[in-house]
């Protein structure tokens, strides 16, 4: 592509047809950062070099180029704050939806995980200790590696609602051996939060493009 021979273009932009940002990000730390040479590289109308953020405009003359983000100099001032704009919205758009593909699949993963742990037999409930207290006999039951109190002094013993506190715990212990901190409903809030904000980056991206 490096032999490409340039187009001589370089009548006005007219119209800002569309901004792509092309580039894959990571996270690194709590940020996201685009890393350079991810993206796809498109020879550049203007200036014949390969860039990763495509700007799709239309010329004055009526033609169609595909110029760099950086090589709107000289347009009017208008269309470079446009294009600034766009840039800006074009580059959070892909930020965040790399951030959606991955809660996504972090879903998927987290309701599988999940469903297996639904799936196993819990061990039976032990009675592990009693601890005499000021108020009554305190009983320690267990579960495997998980474990319950009674209440001493209250006429709740190791009833159903414990039993269930137990193969929670249980269940949870084995969520989180799976490598899973929260559960699979959490990641919806999150999801649903980046979908709102895409969809807002969507229609600044529309309103700049013109
Ligand atoms: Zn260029």
């Amino acid at each position: 592509m490096k032999s490409r021979v340039v187009v001589e273009i370089n009548a006005k932009i007219h119209r800002i047809l569309g901004v792509r940002d092309m580039r894959d990000r990571i996270e690194v730390g709590d940020r996201w950062v685009a890393v350079p040479g991810t993206g796809d590289l498109r020879p550049c109308d203007r200036c014949g070099r390969e860039h990763e953020i495509h700007v799709d405009v239309e010329l004055a003359d009526g033609r169609r180029a595909n110029i760099g983000s950086g090589c709107a100099k000289g347009e009017s001032m208008e269309v470079q704050a446009r294009l600034k704009s766009a840039v800006s919205a074009a580059k959070a758009r892909s930020k965040l939806r790399g951030e959606l593909a991955l809660v996504c699949d972090a879903q998927v993963h987290a309701s599988q995980a999940w469903r297996e742990v639904e799936e196993l037999h819990a061990p039976p409930p032990e009675l592990l200790e009693e601890v005499p207290v000021a108020n009554g006999i305190r009983q320690i039951w267990g579960m495997g590696d998980a474990r319950v109190w009674t209440v001493p002094g209250s006429s709740q013993g190791f009833d159903s609602e414990r039993r269930q506190a137990l193969i929670s715990a249980w269940r949870g212990n084995r969520y989180r051996e799976r490598g899973f901190g929260q559960p699979p409903y959490s990641y919806d809030r999150r999801k649903k939060d980046l979908e709102d904000r895409l969809t807002k980056i969507e229609i600044k991206l529309g309103s700049l493009v013109f």
